[in-house]
């Protein structure tokens, strides 16, 4: 069986989700809004600079480069930084640029392979996202047996999730972890990174 997980968001969460999902053997497909990688970093204003302190933003596999000396790089910096991960795994192919993901629904009974994560499972149904191809301007549906949604905080590019929403929120329905990024949600407890 084609273990595919859908990705929406190529920015930092996004390519580590992808680069995992690789390594343990699923079919990734990130979809991304805009033409680049590293989301927010690509749009902040020029003095930006990253806050908290180098080596805790950094890969544990991908060490900033030795010319980055700062202790706190600069927006392009960090931009570049994220480029160079993205690139030296060998992440670009999976991701679908100019790609905004404007629906998702889940088709089937409850998700029950969140037990079997990182073994062969079978999936009682499949997430449908609907995605605008922007560049080429069509539509087009796609399948997958797992999502990520790593779109920041920029949930407003989400018109609607449809099905997904009462899930996450409605936890009386759907009791498995969630991983929003920035937002995390299982059972009882729920916390904001
Ligand atoms: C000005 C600023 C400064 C910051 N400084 C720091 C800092 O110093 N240290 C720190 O740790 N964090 C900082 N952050 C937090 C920052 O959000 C994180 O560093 C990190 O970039 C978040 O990555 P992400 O992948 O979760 O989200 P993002 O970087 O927001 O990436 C989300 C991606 O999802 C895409 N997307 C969204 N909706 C859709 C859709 N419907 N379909 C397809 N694609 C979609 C977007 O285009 C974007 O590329 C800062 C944020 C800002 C705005």
């Amino acid at each position: 069986m084609d273990k595919r997980v859908a990705i929406v968001g190529a920015g930092i969460s996004g390519l580590l989700a992808c680069k995992y999902a690789a390594a343990r053997g699923f079919t990734p497909a990130v979809f991304e809004a805009q033409d680049h990688v590293g989301g927010v970093w690509n749009h902040t204003i020029e003095s930006t600079r990253l806050q908290n302190a180098r080596p805790t933003f950094e890969f544990s596999d991908f060490p900033w480069p030795s010319s980055v000396e700062d202790m706190f790089p600069t927006n392009f910096q960090v931009l570049d930084y994220l480029q160079s991960y993205a690139h030296h795994f060998g992440l670009l192919p999976y991701i679908k640029f100019n790609s905004k993901v404007i629906s998702i629904d889940y088709v089937g009974d409850r998700i029950r392979s969140w037990d079997l994560w990182g073994k062969a499972f079978g999936c009682q149904g499949n997430w449908i996202l609907k995605v605008i191809h922007t560049k080429d301007n069509f539509t087009k549906e796609y399948e997958a047996e797992f999502v990520i949604i790593c779109t920041g905080w920029e949930i407003q590019w989400f018109p609607k999730y449809s099905k997904v929403w009462s899930w996450i929120w409605g936890r009386d329905i759907f009791r498995q972890s969630v991983a929003f990024n920035g937002l995390i949600s299982s059972g009882e407890n729920e916390w904001r990174l």
